[in-house]
């Protein structure tokens, strides 16, 4: 095995670890979640300081050692100044970063999952989008189905009937389904009524977020809440959103 490789990746998190080194925890194209120690990077006159600050796109050198992998080199490709310098977008971001912190594994490379969180930088750094917190749940419900969890939204699990807005909907979080007024079971624990407008937003919803993102007031509300709990009902373990 080489003992250097070259890999894309974004900045999730960085620590302070030891005495002058940082612990860079990154999402990478190739190689999935991994940490790196960047050697020195505490120092004012590091040279990779600079590159290794969250949310940022880096080329990094990897050097194998024994305990750790380090850091060699780090180039940022995209640093998303917007990100950074508007209050509302650097906390969507942070919220953001550390959810992505929270569920993606270490060792799991997905280009896919890479993509589609780096579009949703890229586009929310454009302000492009008016309403970012929403693009942000849409976001989280993209990672959860890349992750593997895709509920089907267009039709009650039990008779395949199709969703609409003549009957009430409910969203079975034990099983992950949706059931029709007809089918729900009399044990209603768990779950919550459905807004088909949900399905429909989900479905017209462009994910890689060029389009637009406008839900109305209550159907915002509606598909917020949906996603929260969703996402608690989920087997990953995840920090919650509120
Ligand atoms: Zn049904």
């Amino acid at each position: 095995m080489s003992e250097t490789y070259n890999i894309q990746a974004i900045v999730l998190h960085r620590y302070n670890f030891r005495e002058k080194d940082v612990l860079v925890n990154l999402y990478s194209k190739e190689c999935g979640r991994l940490n790196l120690v960047a050697r020195g990077a505490q120092k004012f006159n590091s040279k990779s300081a600079p590159h290794i600050e969250p949310a940022n796109l880096i080329n990094v050198m990897v050097v194998r050692g024994k305990q750790f992998d380090y850091l060699g080199t780090a180039q940022a490709l995209k640093t998303f100044s917007s990100l950074k310098d508007n209050y509302e977008l650097s906390i969507l971001t942070q919220k953001t970063l550390s959810w992505l912190e929270g569920v993606l594994l270490y060792e799991d490379a997905d280009e896919n999952l890479f993509n589609i969180i780096f579009d949703f930088l890229f586009t929310i750094n454009s302000k492009k989008i008016s309403d970012p917190e929403l693009a942000f749940y849409f976001f989280i419900f993209r990672v959860a189905s890349e992750l593997g969890f895709t509920p089907d939204l267009n039709h009650c699990s039990v008779c395949q009937c199709s969703v609409d807005d003549k009957k009430r909907w409910y969203f079975d979080f034990l099983n992950q389904n949706l059931k029709c007024e007809k089918c729900i079971q009399v044990i209603r624990e768990r779950m919550i009524v459905f807004n088909p407008i949900i399905s429909k937003a989900l479905e017209n919803f462009n994910y890689n977020f060029s389009g637009k993102v406008f839900l109305q007031k209550n159907n915002r509300q509606s598909f917020i809440k949906f996603v929260k709990n969703y996402l608690k009902s989920l087997p990953i373990k995840t920090k919650s959103l509120d």
